[in-house]
């Protein structure tokens, strides 16, 4: 059961996004979940010619880091938020906010 996911309208309200789908169905995503997840390349690690995997130092994110500035969408399979930082390397396919919507703010 695959049915081609897209969304009607995103919201920001207070500390959550709130992402609605063609399916009528909501999403709530802690921002800060949101900023945790980041799927870039600087966040969740970077792999060399070897295999290796290198992830910078987990440096300790401020507020402000999780601020949500704006967020674009790209083409008709992802998000790209800008973060109050000027963070905005991390691509969020549908299937990912899904994701993270499911599982990502359960701490
Ligand atoms: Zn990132």
């Amino acid at each position: 059961m695959t049915k081609n996911l897209s969304i009607n309208y995103i919201e920001i309200v207070n500390e959550y996004l709130l992402i609605a789908w063609n399916g009528g169905e909501e999403s709530m995503i802690l921002l800060k979940a949101l900023r945790d997840n980041c799927p870039c390349a600087h966040c969740s690690g970077e792999v060399d010619a070897l295999g290796n995997i290198y992830i910078g130092p987990h440096k300790q994110l401020k507020d402000e880091n999780y601020i949500l500035r704006s967020i674009d969408q790209v083409g008709h399979y992802a998000l790209k938020p800008i973060w109050q930082d000027g963070h905005n390397n991390g691509l969020y396919t549908y299937k990912l906010l899904k994701h993270i919507a499911n599982f990502g703010a359960e701490k």
